[in-house]
């Protein structure tokens, strides 16, 4: 391994499912559901595979239909108007779409401003790319994270070159509100800085939280790179369709990366993707309220179960405290989960610079189906 992943070893993800597999405990660790996306858009992907269409090397930007409905999709939802031959990418996955970022959009050297804990890629990408990350920490207080402004205005220098913004926030659950964002937005033209943000949870939000795409502020547009995924909206996180939206030269960037690393993405879904996008807005309304039911469940039983709960406002994850327990070792709480009460959750600490920082903090997943949630707040009891 060379010097620049050094320290990357297998992520976190993969080591707590084969945790979960070993042990046979309920994976409330890694974020996938156990129920799959809408039958009909299965039944769509099939139908792309057995007509032939998508068998053989789609386009490079991805198939027209659906970049034609992902742009559609931001303009529905958020009045983005994007021209869907020069502003949409499809990538493979979020993932594909934050490293071939990294590595269109960074130049050795550069500082790369990130909210921490960070998705656990964020790091190994900036890396790859040969930049340098300088992250500004979400801190817990009455009950929720919380990012300070002058904190993340103090880590801008010279030398940075872009923000990477992940709203809403795994793992803290996180929703950047109108006017952090607004702010947000503000540093990045007075500064003239690029602006990457990873909103694949933009359709889990829950109460009084709404998601607002940092490409609709003023002077954001240009700046911006936008990723999302059809992973997260339609429950089929195996077919790794993701996008990427922006400028025409934005695009293009991570375009030039995104062709020598998978040149394009699978064919058959994405024609399944374009149909998933077209759904009516009952879906997504459903597939909210379905998770807030779910989040407060899983919350609920982790509260009674003697967990400090940071109530997530989006997202499918919960972050919760092991102080209350008296243990300070998130890593070696997970380690031993399974064998305690059979339940598998991931670390925060790892997804800090500092794990100290975020050293009792365990994640758990709440997109599994409501009686494994059930049984997993009965298991969790027994840590009383
Ligand atoms: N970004 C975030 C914040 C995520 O949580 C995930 C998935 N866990 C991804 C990106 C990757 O998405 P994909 O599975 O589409 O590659
Ligand atoms: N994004 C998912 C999570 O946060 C997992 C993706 C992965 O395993 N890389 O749990």
């Amino acid at each position: 391994l060379n010097r620049r992943l050094a320290g990357f070893g297998t992520t976190i993800f993969a080591e707590m499912s084969a945790l979960a597999l070993r042990t046979g405990a309920i994976n409330l660790g890694q974020g996938f559901p156990d129920t799959d996306g809408p039958e009909e858009v299965r039944e769509a992907a099939v139908r792309a595979l057995r007509d032939g269409r998508g068998n053989q090397y789609p386009p490079g930007p991805g198939v027209p239909g659906l970049r034609t409905a992902i742009a559609a999709h931001q303009r529905h939802r958020y009045g983005l108007a994007l021209d869907p031959d020069t502003e949409v990418l499809v990538t493979a996955g979020a993932t594909e779409a934050i490293a071939a970022s990294m590595l269109a959009l960074l130049e050795p050297g550069d500082e790369v401003v990130a909210l921490e804990p960070y998705y656990d890629s964020y790091a190994a990408c900036v890396a790859m790319a040969g930049a340098i990350r300088v992250p500004v920490t979400l801190r817990p207080r009455e009950g929720r994270f919380h990012l300070d402004l002058d904190e993340l205005r103090d880590a801008v220098t010279d030398r940075t070159r872009l923000l990477l913004v992940n709203t809403p926030h795994n793992p803290t659950g996180t929703v950047l509100t109108r006017e952090e964002l607004a702010a947000i937005a503000e540093l990045a033209v007075e500064r003239d800085l690029l602006v990457v943000t990873d909103e694949v949870y933009e359709h889990l939000v829950f109460d009084d939280a709404e998601h607002v795409p940092l490409a609709t502020f003023p002077g954001m547009r240009e700046r911006t790179v936008t990723i999302s995924s059809a992973g997260k909206t339609f429950s089929f996180t195996g077919w790794k369709v993701g996008w990427v939206t922006g400028t025409p030269e934005l695009v293009t960037a991570v375009r030039s990366a995104k062709q020598y690393l998978t040149y394009v993405s699978a064919g058959p879904f994405q024609y399944a993707v374009a149909e998933a996008l077209a759904l009516p807005d009952a879906y997504f309304d459903d597939f909210r309220a379905d998770h807030r039911r779910k989040r407060d469940l899983l919350a609920d039983g982790l509260r009674s179960a003697g967990f400090e709960v940071y109530r997530p406002r989006g997202t499918y994850f919960i972050t919760a405290d092991i102080a209350p327990f008296g243990e300070k070792d998130a890593y070696a709480f997970c380690r031993a989960l399974p064998g305690r009460c059979g339940v598998v959750a991931v670390p925060v600490s790892v997804f800090y610079d500092d794990p100290e920082a975020g050293r009792s903090q365990v994640r758990f997943a709440f997109c599994k189906k409501d009686e494994v949630l059930t049984e997993a707040a009965v298991r969790l009891q027994r840590l009383l």
